[in-house]
C-alpha cells in the first residue's frame, strides 16, 4: 500500500517496489564495476545477476539459463515473436506489446468471457503446410489477461500446437507469482515476465527459452546473456527482480484471501449498483482482477472523482492510459463500445485489506450517484 491515506488499487499496472528488492538494490548501486570484467569487483556483480537468474527459474520451474533478462515485458514480448519473419497466431486480447510487434499476423476471436476460441485456433493451424514448412509460425497467448484476469486455455492451446509443429509463446507477466508457474512453462516453447508487476523495479524482466532453442537477437553488440540480449546489464533492477521473483513464489497460497476479498467487492458493487457489468466474471479470473463498467458513466470521469477521493484505479489497461479509448480487449470480448468506455480496473494486491476495499465501495457508490444525477440534472435543464 502507498503511504498515507491513499488506497492503491491498481496493481496489474504496477506492483508497489517491496521494501527487500528496495534493500538489495540500493546495496547493489553502490559496487563498482561491469558485470562483464574479470576483476574482483566485476565478478561481484556478475555473481549478484547468476543468483537473481537462479531465482527467477525457480519462479518459473526452469533452468537458470534459460532465463534471458530485458527492460522488461514488453522487450521479452517483442524479442519472442517480433524477429519472426513468418505468420504469428495471437488472440486480439494480447498485450500490444504482442500484436504491434507482429509482421504478419493471424488474430483470433475470444468469446464474451474473454476466452480465445480454440476452434478457431484448430481451424487456423490445421490450414498450415503439413510438411514441415510451418515452423517459422508461432502462437502467442497470455496466461491472463491484464484487464479482465481472465485465465487463457493454455492447456488445450499448447496441445494444437504441439501437434502442429508450431512455436507457443506465453506472455505470463499477470499470472507470475499468483499460481504456480511451472505447469505453464512446461506447455511453453518461450515465455514473457515483468519485474514490476511481482514487486520488482520496472524497467527489467525476462524472456525464458528452451534451453537450445534459437531466437533472433532483437540488439547486437555484446555477448551479454549468452549472446542472446547484448548490452551491459540493469545489475540493480535483476537484482530487485531476483529478490521479488524469491518472495513471490513464498507467496502463491496467500492469494486466497484477496480472492475472497475480491468476490466481496463484485458482491457490494452489484448490490450498490445492479446494473453494473463484470467483465469476463464467469471465467476462471486472476484472484485480484475486476473490470466493470456501469452504463451510462463515463471511466475518465469516474477516474477522476476516484482520484479526488484517495483511489487509484485504473481505466483498460494502464500501458494506453492517458487517452482513455475503448478497450481492444471488451472489443474483441464483443462488449458494447459505449459500454466499453465506461471500464474500470480495481486490480488488487497482497496488501490490500478488507478496509480498503471499504473505502474503495464508498467512493464508487458515491461518485456513480453523483455521475448519474449530474446527468439526469443536465438532461432536465
Ligand atoms: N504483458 C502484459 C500482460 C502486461 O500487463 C504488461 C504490462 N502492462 C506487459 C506485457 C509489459 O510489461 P513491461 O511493463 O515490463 O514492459
Amino acid at each position: 500500500m502507498l503511504a498515507g491515506t491513499r488506497v492503491y488499487l491498481d496493481h496489474n499496472a504496477s506492483a508497489p517496489l517491496r521494501p527487500e528488492a528496495a534493500a538489495a538494490m540500493t546495496a547493489t548501486f553502490t559496487i563498482t564495476g561491469n558485470p562483464s570484467s574479470v576483476h574482483r569487483e566485476g565478478q561481484a556483480l556478475r555473481a549478484s545477476i547468476e543468483a537473481a537468474r537462479a531465482d527467477v527459474a525457480a519462479l518459473v520451474g526452469c533452468a537458470p539459463e534459460e532465463v534471458v533478462f530485458t527492460s522488461g515485458a514488453t522487450e521479452a514480448n517483442a524479442m519472442a515473436i517480433g524477429g519472426r519473419a513468418n505468420r504469428v497466431i495471437c488472440s486480439g486480447i494480447e498485450h500490444p506489446s504482442v500484436i504491434e510487434n507482429i509482421i504478419k499476423i493471424k488474430v483470433l476471436p475470444s468469446n464474451s468471457q474473454g476466452k480465445i476460441k480454440l476452434d478457431h485456433l484448430a481451424d487456423e493451424l490445421a490450414q498450415l503446410p503439413a510438411d514441415g514448412s510451418n515452423h517459422g509460425t508461432a502462437v502467442a497467448l497470455m496466461a491472463a489477461n491484464n484487464e479482465t484476469g481472465v485465465i487463457q486455455p493454455l492447456a488445450l492451446a499448447a496441445a494444437l500446437c504441439r501437434e502442429n509443429g508450431v512455436w507457443l509463446h506465453v506472455d505470463a507477466v499477470q499470472l507470475a507469482g499468483k499460481a504456480n508457474l511451472a505447469p505453464v512453462w512446461a506447455l511453453s516453447d518461450s515465455l514473457s515476465l515483468s519485474s514490476h508487476k511481482i514487486g520488482g523495479p520496472t524497467g527489467v524482466g525476462a524472456l525464458i527459452v528452451r534451453k537450445g532453442r534459437f531466437l533472433e537477437r532483437l540488439i547486437g553488440g555484446g555477448g551479454q546473456e549468452m549472446k542472446r540480449r547484448a548490452g551491459t546489464e540493469n545489475v540493480p533492477g535483476i537484482v530487485g527482480f531476483g529478490v521479488a521473483s524469491r518472495l513471490s513464489r513464498g507467496e502463491i497460497d496467500d492469494w486466497s484471501r484477496i480472492r475472497a476479498q475480491r468476490d466481496r467487492l463484485e458482491e457490494e458493487m452489484r448490490r450498490h449498483v445492479p446494473e453494473v457489468s463484470i467483465f469476463g466474471d464467469e471465467a476462471d479470473r486472476l484472484p485480484n482482477t475486476t473490470c466493470a463498467a456501469v452504463p451510462g458513466i463515463a471511466a475518465d470521469l469516474l477516474l477522476m472523482r476516484l482520484d479526488l477521493a484517495g483511489i487509484a484505479v485504473s481505466a483498460g489497461s494502464a500501458c494506453s492510459a492517458g487517452k482513455i479509448s475503448s478497450s481492444p480487449v471488451l472489443e474483441a470480448m464483443g462488449i458494447d463500445a459505449c459500454l466499453a468506455r465506461g471500464a474500470i480496473r480495481i486490480s488488487q494486491g497482497l496488501y490490500t485489506e478488507n478496509h480498503h476495499i471499504d473505502r474503495f465501495l464508498a467512493a464508487w457508490g458515491d461518485a456513480v450517484r453523483r455521475v448519474l444525477s449530474h446527468e439526469v440534472t443536465a438532461m432536465v435543464r
